[in-house]
């Protein structure tokens, strides 16, 4: 037995020369040289003793977010800078020095590192200094779509314009992070991580606020001056805060015990850090502070204006500046009132779709194939394979769902709370299959039927990159979405360098529609109130609490703008214990809206 066996080893080694041999003599024939396979360059790694000099460049948010984020990381022990909102001059630079055929947030990215380093430059850093002391931190990914190549694109783009070996760090990749031996550059901490997550959704939170107040401050510039203010205050605080250390906070007579137990020192110092992050009364105490200055704006909500609701591509949609033709801006000028969308929903999608992905999988992935119906062993191990992923994943949703809410409730509660992915995924599926990945995926779809039909907004504005793939996708899809919903005012915009003038006149003409969609709607509720707006105003006007941006209007199903929806509060407000009820009652006008 044991010889025949050999024999065929033998011979099996025989045909997997002879297969190379001829793969060699076919390939030479073609002309083709010995294939060489890429490897991923090997970064210099981020060491710990660099702390202390290296400045950790990154970018890519709204400035609260990077405000804060900056802040969380100093706080943490690092030199730290946000880069610029990238312009159309990033823009070029970054097709001059990148590949050709990217979609246009690899340009504004990429050309905006490298700007930034050729402005160090000539203000006088020596370009080895340059290399040595800044590192870039970013996000990567596997694909589908184009954000899998942006590490690629940074490199490429980098070399090309002299910075060859200037490092960039993935928060994915350890590799580049971490030292070859000993401590990495970048730790990722309890601190540091929950200090970011606080920092994510406390810049989220803020940047839908300034969105719903701005648009009816009474005093122009209030908003801006009152955010920066508060934004700076707490990122003081964020930088500032004491770490907890359960050898500091302890007890004289049980600091012994804890210097002297690796296991227990950890333990205590994980929940206390946590606590102390997420709950601590220095954190609680700034939250405070920071709201009573916010609600220190006066607003006039009786200002009729057009809800736009913001979808698109996440850094099409995020950004405020030339890479999205400072649509936010444009659009407040034009008397809109912008509903942004915040970064908490991505990572909630992403969160349920490993939810979906690992149900779906699970058939191919589960550890038994086909098990026999008496083999209750093996189907148990199938099922709690599943249900372990599942559960998991499930954690972190609640936790991610009940932090971002409980930031919203900190900070005057009038935030828009996080939309179900179940039902965006339900809406979308008739038109965009959930698991076609990339981008925005369904979202964009999800989002645009959810929003109408709920009569959210009065108009749903999709920012998509030049060149994204799957946004291109997603419009193709949302002509039978429109289709399907005949009152839905939807219009995608592809943002790319330049045409920001087109862009704007585009959205011009869609918004005056959708103008007067909330000037019917806001006449409509006026007039089932049986009173004059002036009546109203000048309750208003007796009652400074409705002046305030925190002061909480209960949301009416199937009513969208803003001031249509307060003034049915206001008269709520008046008809309550008043004559003005009896009267609505006897002119049957009120009541029914105003429940
Ligand atoms: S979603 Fe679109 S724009 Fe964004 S990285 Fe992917 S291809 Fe580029």
């Amino acid at each position: 037995m044991a010889s025949t066996r050999l024999v065929q080893i033998e011979q099996d080694q025989d045909i997997q020369e002879r297969l190379a041999a001829e793969r060699i003599r076919l390939r030479k024939i073609a002309g083709l040289e010995p294939s060489r396979h890429f490897h991923k360059p090997i970064e210099r790694a981020f060491t710990a003793e660099e702390r202390s000099r290296v400045t950790i460049l990154f970018g890519g948010f709204t400035w609260k977010h990077e405000d804060l984020i900056r802040a969380v990381f100093q706080g943490c022990g690092y030199r730290c800078e946000k880069l610029p909102v990238p312009d159309v001059p990033a823009f070029q630079i970054g097709k001059e020095f990148g590949n050709n055929g990217q979609c246009n947030p690899t340009y504004f990215t990429v050309g905006n590192l490298v700007q930034y380093l050729q402005f160090l430059e000539k203000e006088g850093v020596p370009r080895k200094d340059i290399l040595d002391n800044y590192v870039f931190f970013t996000a990567g990914s596997c694909g589908p779509c184009r954000f899998g190549m942006y590490e690629a694109e940074y490199r490429f783009a980098l070399k090309n314009a002299g910075f060859d070996g200037f490092r960039v760090l993935l928060f994915k990749d350890s590799d580049g992070i971490r030292a070859a031996s000993g401590e990495p550059g970048l730790k990722f901490t309890i601190d540091f991580g929950f200090g970011m997550l606080n920092a994510m959704h406390l810049g989220d939170v803020f940047n839908d606020m300034i969105y719903q107040i701005r648009p009816f401050e009474v005093n122009k510039g209030e908003t801006d001056r009152v955010f920066h203010e508060t934004v700076d205050g707490l990122c003081t605080d964020l930088k500032n805060r004491d770490s907890f250390e359960i050898e500091e906070r302890a007890p004289e007579w049980a600091k012994p015990k804890f210097k002297s137990n690796k296991i227990l020192r950890n333990t205590f110092n994980v929940f206390g850090k946590m606590h102390e992050n997420l709950w601590g009364k220095d954190y609680l105490e700034a939250l405070a502070a920071a709201r009573e200055k916010m609600n220190s704006i006066e607003v006039d909500r009786t200002k009729v204006k057009p809800v736009v609701k913001i979808t698109g591509e996440f850094w099409a949609q995020t950004t405020e500046g030339d890479g999205n033709f400072h649509m936010f801006e444009f659009l407040e000028r034009e008397s809109a009132q912008v509903l942004v969308e915040p970064i908490a929903t991505w990572v909630a999608y992403l969160m349920y779709q490993a939810k979906a992905h690992a149900k779906a999988k699970w058939p191919v992935t589960r550890p038994y194939r086909s098990p026999k119906w008496f083999e209750l062993k093996k189907h148990l191990a199938n099922q709690m394979s599943l249900r372990k992923k599942l559960m998991g994943i499930a954690a972190g949703e609640k936790m991610w769902n009940y932090l971002y809410h409980r930031t919203i409730d900190n900070l005057g509660g009038i935030t828009h709370h996080l939309v179900s992915q179940t039902e965006l995924a339900e809406m979308a599926h008739p038109f965009y299959n959930q698991f076609a990945r990339g981008g925005e995926g369904h979202l964009e779809v999800g989002k645009n039927v959810y929003y109408t039909v709920h009569k959210l907004c009065h108009m749903v504005l999709a920012l998509k990159p030049f060149g994204c793939m799957p946004s291109s996708q997603s419009d193709g899809v949302q002509s039978a979405v429109i289709n399907k919903f005949k009152d839905m005012i939807f219009l995608p915009i592809e943002t790319s360098g330049e045409g920001e003038v087109n862009a704007h006149s585009r959205v011009q003409m869609a918004l005056g529609e959708a103008k007067v969609k909330a000037k019917a709607e806001f006449e409509q509720a006026l007039q089932s109130t049986g009173k004059r707006l002036d009546e109203i105003k000048s309750y208003i006007a007796d009652h400074p609490e409705l002046r305030r941006p925190f002061y909480h209007v209960p949301h009416r199903p199937g009513i969208a703008g803003t001031a249509a929806q307060f003034i049915l509060h206001v008269n709520h407000r008046m008809n309550s214990g008043s004559r003005f009820r009896r009267r609505a009652r006897a002119q049957g006008t009120v009541v029914s809206n105003a429940a």
